[in-house]
C-alpha cells in the first residue's frame, strides 16, 4: 500500500469511529528495511518512524535526522537496561517500558540528561510467557510506580497474540488505560490497524503494509 492509501484507510476508520480526523498517529515501522526504502518514505514527507532495536536504529537514524528535519522516532521493541542511555539519546518515544528496573534506570537518566522521551507501558494482554510486558493484573500498580518516579507515561502499548482476535486485546488495553487516566494507546499493525482505530488507538505501528515484506535476515 502507498502511504496515501494507508492515510485514507486511517481517515475512514477515524470517521467510522466518530473520532476527529488526524487523531491517530501513523508510526512507519522501518526495522530491517533497506535505507533506500526508508528514504523514499521520508522523501514523501512522512516523519514518524518506529524501530525495534536500539543498535539497528543507531546505525541509520542519526544520519537521516541530519538530512530530514522533524523526525519523530519511536522505540517499539524490548529495551535492555544497558541500552537505556543510548535509547534515550536517540528516541522521542519508548513504547516498551515493562519492568521496575527499566523504569528506575530511565528515571535516573532523565534526571541526569534533563530530558525524557514520551513513555508507553507495554502490557502483555495475552499473558504469553515468551512475550514482554506487564501482566494486566499488575498494570495499575506499575503505572502508579512509574508516576511516582515522575516518569512521563502517556499511554499503554500491546502486541496481541498471533492467533487470537486482536480486538479483544485492544479493548482490554483501552479499558486499563481509561481507568488509569492515560490517553495514549499504541496498538494495531498492518493487518489490524483499522480495528485498533475503532477501539481508540492513538498510535498505530505499521511496517509491511508500507514497506513491503521484511526480507528475513
Ligand atoms: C514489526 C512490528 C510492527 C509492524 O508489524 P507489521 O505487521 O509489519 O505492520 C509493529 N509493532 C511491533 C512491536 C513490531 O515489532
Amino acid at each position: 500500500m502507498t502511504l496515501r492509501e494507508i492515510s485514507s484507510l486511517m481517515a475512514q476508520a477515524e470517521t467510522a469511529a466518530g473520532r476527529a480526523a488526524g487523531s491517530v498517529t501513523l508510526i512507519a515501522v522501518s526495522k530491517v528495511q533497506p535505507n533506500e526504502r526508508v528514504k523514499a518514505v521520508l522523501d514523501e514527507g512522512h516523519r514518524t518512524f518506529g524501530e525495534n532495536k536500539v543498535q539497528e536504529a543507531a546505525g541509520k537514524w542519526p544520519e537521516f535526522k541530519q538530512q530530514f528535519a522533524g523526525v519523530d522516532l519511536h522505540l517499539i521493541g524490548p529495551l535492555q537496561s544497558n541500552k537505556t542511555r543510548a535509547a534515550m539519546e536517540l528516541f522521542d518515544a519508548i513504547h516498551t517500558v515493562d519492568r521496575p528496573k527499566l523504569a528506575k534506570s530511565i528515571a535516573r537518566l532523565a534526571q541526569e540528561m534533563g530530558h525524557c522521551p514520551e513513555l508507553f507501558i507495554q502490557v502483555n494482554t495475552g499473558e504469553e510467557e515468551q512475550k514482554a510486558g506487564v501482566l494486566p493484573a499488575e498494570t495499575d500498580a506499575f503505572i502508579t510506580e512509574c508516576q511516582s518516579m515522575d516518569l512521563p507515561v502517556t499511554g499503554l502499548m500491546c502486541i496481541p497474540p498471533v492467533n487470537e482476535e486482536p480486538a479483544l486485546h485492544f479493548a482490554l488495553l483501552a479499558k486499563i488505560a481509561a481507568r488509569n487516566g492515560l490517553r495514549g494507546l499504541s496498538m494495531g499493525m498492518s493487518s489490524d490497524f483499522e480495528r485498533a482505530i475503532a477501539l481508540g488507538a492513538t498510535h498505530i505501528r505499521v511496517g509491511s503494509a508500507i514497506f513491503g515484506q521484511r526480507v528475513p535476515a
